[in-house]
């Protein structure tokens, strides 16, 4: 006779400390076995084989199944196709419940559904929990229900229904007896997979030195003045609860504003899914790109010719990571400059990025395209020149990432000329927004 057991089903939640599903779990009363699935629909769309994030979730996974084993129990990894992956799961183990976090990303919806159907099949539950914001969905709305699509009501209500329960941890170390105890179970290897190692620099989870100066700093790519934190936030190995309670009782609230933009665009997300590839606006799907493959390519490359533009592609290229004062303007130069759909920068970032989050790079890259919500109207295109005379006006950043900027003879030439692009975007997307 096997044991009744109940699963943890780790997802962008890796930790063990204040994971409200895994919380749940253990308070269930039943022994939990934690379980996490590398999903090859998700990794086969990877194109690159050394890709960090992959690497990333990897040594997370084995540090969570040494803590696992730290307490007698142990971590089932499987790669396979999510609902395979279940039903193996079920063949071997007497399962009761299964507990899980949400996750709001529409691929992960339909994946979940399809996993709740099947374990429902088999008379098992299927419990899942907020965990990666403070609010989710339709938490914060307006007075009539419906959802905010502009930044500033959103964050006010917000702000207004925020009490401190909301940033109560859940404290899962009482509980860590009550994990189903079990030897040590195999592990897989990254090969396995059809992945390397990746030795890309990963930020650590620092952000408290930040807080106070954030406001003053944050718009200075050549310094070191915003946290770096994304990619523990979107993997869950920070909890969303502790950053928010830091940055509420700091005196100086810019960075709470930032992580309250983050779960605006997941509520976005999730109230219009369609806008992963379609305009928020619609009429702005009626934009005749140019969709030049030549320009695209030195716009990925970093050769531009526009030092600020060249230096934020060539941090990303490097590190994975780029200022959102860059992102913003790369994005626009992209969009409005060259004319090459959103869509594609939103792919090359997402390829990119370690903090890839789908609801903030497409709110991001809509916000650049004046097709987004809080768009930045269609007729204001920044200037690379003014912004990099604003925010890099001693060009430390520049020297940093485009050390020949120095030698016109071995910089490129712009590869656009900015009156001339400025004024044929504007007669594009006037053409495309009027008829
Ligand atoms: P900090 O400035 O220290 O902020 C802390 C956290 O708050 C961030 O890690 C992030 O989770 C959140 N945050 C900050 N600014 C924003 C914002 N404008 N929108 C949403 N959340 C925010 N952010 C992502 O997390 N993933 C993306 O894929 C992403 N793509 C972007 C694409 C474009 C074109 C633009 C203009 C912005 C994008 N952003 C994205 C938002 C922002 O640029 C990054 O969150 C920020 O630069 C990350 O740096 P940091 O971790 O040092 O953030």
């Amino acid at each position: 006779m096997k044991d009744t057991i109940n699963i943890f089903w780790f997802r962008r939640d890796l930790r063990l400390d204040d994971n409200a599903g895994l919380y749940h779990a253990l308070k269930s009363g039943l022994p939990v076995l934690c379980l996490f699935i590398f999903d090859p629909a998700i990794l086969n769309k990877l194109e690159d084989k050394d890709d960090a994030r992959v690497t990333f979730i990897y040594d997370t996974i084995a540090q969570l199944k040494n803590e696992l084993e730290g307490h007698n129990s142990s971590l089932l990894v499987l790669y396979d196709n999510v609902v395979d992956a279940w039903k193996k799961v079920i063949n071997t183990y007497a399962i009761n419940s299964v507990y899980t976090n949400h996750d709001y990303e529409p691929y992960a919806q339909t994946r979940d559904e399809a996993v709740e159907k099947l374990l429902s099949h088999h008379s098992i539950g299927f419990k899942t929990y907020k965990d990666q914001v403070i609010f989710e969905k339709g938490e914060v709305v307006k007075d009539d229900g419906k959802p905010y699509t502009v930044f500033t009501p959103y964050k006010r209500k917000w702000m207004e229904k925020l009490k401190p329960f909301y940033f109560k941890a859940y404290p899962t170390k009482p509980y860590l007896k009550n994990l189903y105890a079990i030897k040590h179970l195999p592990t897989l290897l990254l090969k396995d997979m059809g992945f390397e190692k990746s030795e890309q620099y990963i930020p650590p989870k620092i952000y408290k030195d930040i807080i106070d100066d954030y406001a003053g700093k944050r718009d200075y790519p050549a310094i070191k003045g915003t946290s770096h934190i994304g990619i523990h936030l979107r993997f869950g190995t920070v909890s969303i609860r502790k950053l928010a309670a830091d940055a509420y009782a700091a005196p100086e609230k810019t960075w709470l504003s930032e992580l309250i933009w983050r779960e605006f665009y997941m509520m976005i997300l999730h109230h219009f899914p369609q806008t992963t590839d379609h305009a928020f606006k619609p009429e702005y799907d009626r934009i005749k790109w140019i969709n030049n493959e030549q320009q695209f390519k030195a716009w990925c490359d970093g050769k531009t010719g526009f030092p600020l533009v060249d230096a934020g592609m060539r941090e990303l290229n490097a590190t994975g990571f780029m200022h959102n004062r860059v992102r913003m303007l790369t994005a626009s130069f992209l969009a409005k400059h060259l004319l090459i759909d959103w869509r594609w920068g939103e792919r090359y970032f997402a390829r990119k990025l370690l903090d890839y989050e789908m609801a903030s790079n497409v709110g991001g890259w809509q916000w650049a395209a004046g097709s987004g919500t809080d768009a930045a109207p269609y007729f204001r295109i920044f200037s690379p020149d003014a912004q990099l005379k604003k925010f890099d006006p001693e060009f430390k950043y520049i020297k940093q990432w485009v050390p020949e900027y120095a030698d016109f003879s071995k910089y490129p030439k712009p590869i656009v000329d900015h009156v001339m692009a400025r004024n044929r975007c504007l007669k594009v997307f006037k053409a495309a927004l009027n008829q």
